[in-house]
């Protein structure tokens, strides 16, 4: 019993990144084509993106492929599953929804782009990240989904690492390119979590 709730947290978790990849290609592949005006990548930016990476993607996907590290292993129990499933269908919907409303402000490290526009709607009216949002929501599915200490957490250790890094550089960049206006859009948001942090 417990071996097939294992499987299913696992196939899950799959099925997750795929959307996740699936979701991102078409911004990505755009983001190739809008020019670049100011940019804020920095080598610590980049090894914490790895890290993030590493954390979210290579650990977990090493561990259902493998099953290593086994000894890590622990029971799957079927609310765990569940609330796993709901943390990364909601994390995937958030991702899905910042994507679409930055548009074609995105990008993967801290770049002002051209004709950049500051986005304060949707998504991005509740919470200054919340793309970020959408990965600690994920990173806690994964935590939830998969039953192993190591594979299950790496991606909370990889999203701590990425947002601490990079939260106050990109603060920072958003208010040299727009002033006032995000000192406006500073003062009547949160960070990640609505009301909260
Ligand atoms: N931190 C945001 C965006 C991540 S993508 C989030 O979590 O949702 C990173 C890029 O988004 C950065 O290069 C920055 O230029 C851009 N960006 C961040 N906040 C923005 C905003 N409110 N409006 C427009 N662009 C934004």
């Amino acid at each position: 019993m417990s071996t097939s709730l294992a499987s299913v947290g696992e196939i899950i978790w799959v099925i997750g990144i795929v959307a996740w990849y699936v979701i991102r290609y078409p911004f990505e592949r755009r983001a190739r084509r809008v020019q670049v005006s100011r940019n804020a990548r920095t080598p610590a930016d980049r090894i914490a993106l790895a890290l993030a990476f590493f954390g979210l993607a290579i650990v977990p996907g090493f561990y259902v492929a493998t099953g290593v590290p086994g000894s890590a292993d622990h029971p799957s129990i079927v609310w765990a599953i569940v609330l796993g499933a709901i943390s990364l269908a909601l994390g995937l919907w958030m991702f899905r929804r910042s994507h679409k409303e930055l548009g074609r402000n995105w990008s993967i490290t801290l770049e002002i782009r051209e004709k950049h526009k500051l986005v304060s709607s949707g998504p991005y009216a509740l919470v200054r990240h919340p793309m970020y949002t959408s990965f600690l929501l994920i990173a806690l599915g994964q935590a939830f989904l998969l039953p192993n200490w190591v594979a299950g957490f790496a991606g909370l250790v990889g999203f701590t690492i990425l947002f601490f890094l990079r939260v106050d550089k990109e603060e920072r960049m958003m208010m040299e390119s727009f002033g006032p206006e995000y000192q406006a859009y500073m003062e009547r948001t949160k960070r990640l979590i609505p009301y909260i942090y």
